[in-house]
């Protein structure tokens, strides 16, 4: 089978290549999109990343041109217009659990990073400043952290805040009884925003989530609340969050992923001017923490999603 692999970093090319005995895999460093397209012409199947653009015009140049299998090397599957490729019999494939603990302790870390303000001590310690003005924080044991959505990341969040004495509340249109034995307490959504401390997001951007952080959920959340996304950008409306940070709603904000993280992310862009002023202004926040996408960036999580997605084009291979 012949796959082109767009998106391709060195780190893709080094773990896929490891596993893809029987596979012709090509990397592309472009990503998939309507002008990049044509560079699968004649490959059976593409494998694709998170900012990978697989809408239906993308969808037709790829069928057109031979490809009939797509696999996305990552849980989400918000960029492939699903239903356009069922309809024109393209196989979809992706790595539904690769060590969620990746997702988990990263969304662990910004939480940490952010309460005890690390990224700004750490900076002031290379000046020469030792002071403790303004890096005062507070503990996470005995705090309320809400979870939305308790699948393999939500779980394993859930069990790393219980580690640090936190109570657990959770929202899932699909409780589990891993989160109860746990101790974890499934709640309804609003009563989860009215008493979490801190909320951290887990569950898939479909059209039901989106901006589901938004102007209405923030007015019924704490004060000073710390908001932690880790799962997809558009989960928030990125405009409210702002407002949020200006009037304190918000006390801290955590982003691993971005609502338009698409033209920015996975890039090296640090000699250019970022033309993207809602970016610009959330990095105007101290109490603001981006990290680019890089929650699944474990060695064992790119064992595994170069593994699975290795699999599953042998398995579309075989039909
Ligand atoms: P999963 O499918 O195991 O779990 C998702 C959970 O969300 C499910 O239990 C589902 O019932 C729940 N859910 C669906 N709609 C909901 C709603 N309206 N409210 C509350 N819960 C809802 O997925 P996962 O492996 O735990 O991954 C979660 C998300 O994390 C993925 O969708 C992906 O977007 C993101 N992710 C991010 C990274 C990263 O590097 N930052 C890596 C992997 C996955």
């Amino acid at each position: 089978m012949k796959v082109a692999v767009f998106s391709a970093k060195a780190y893709d090319e080094q773990y896929l290549s490891l596993a893809g005995n029987g596979l012709e895999l090509c990397f592309i460093e472009s990503r998939l999109n309507n002008q990049t397209a044509s560079l699968a012409q004649g490959f059976d199947a593409v494998c694709v990343f998170v900012n990978d653009q697989l809408d239906s015009g993308v969808l037709n140049t790829l069928h057109a041109g031979g490809v009939r299998h797509i696999a996305l090397r990552c849980a989400g599957f918000n960029n492939v217009d699903l239903e356009c490729a069922k309809q024109l019999g393209m196989g979809v494939s992706r790595v539904p659990a690769y060590s969620p603990e990746a997702v988990a302790e990263h969304t662990l870390a910004l939480v940490l990073t952010l309460n005890r303000k690390l990224h700004k001590a750490y900076n002031r310690i290379k000046e020469g400043n030792f002071s403790l003005d303004g890096l005062l924080g507070f503990n996470l044991h005995g705090k309320t952290v809400g979870i939305i959505g308790t699948g393999r990341i939500g779980l394993a969040t859930a069990r790393l805040f219980k580690g640090f004495g936190c109570h657990v509340l959770c929202h899932d249109p699909y409780p589990t009884d891993e989160i109860t034995t746990l101790g974890g307490k499934y709640v309804e959504l609003d009563s989860l925003f009215e008493q979490a401390d801190i909320l951290s997001l887990h569950c898939p951007l479909t059209p039901d989530t989106k901006h589901m952080i938004n102007q209405q959920s923030l007015t019924k959340m704490k004060s000073g609340v710390m908001l932690i996304n880790t799962s997809r950008g558009a989960l928030i409306d990125t405009q409210a969050v702002i407002q949020a940070l200006k009037s304190q709603k918000i006390g801290f904000l955590g982003l691993d992923v971005y609502e338009m993280e698409g033209d920015l992310f996975f890039e090296d862009l640090s000699n250019q001017i970022i033309q993207d002023d809602i970016f610009q202004r959330l990095c105007t926040f101290p109490n603001v923490l981006i990290t680019g996408h890089q929650g699944f960036f474990t060695h064992e999580a790119l064992v595994q999603i170069a593994q699975t997605t290795t699999n599953n084009l042998r398995l579309a291979a075989q039909g």
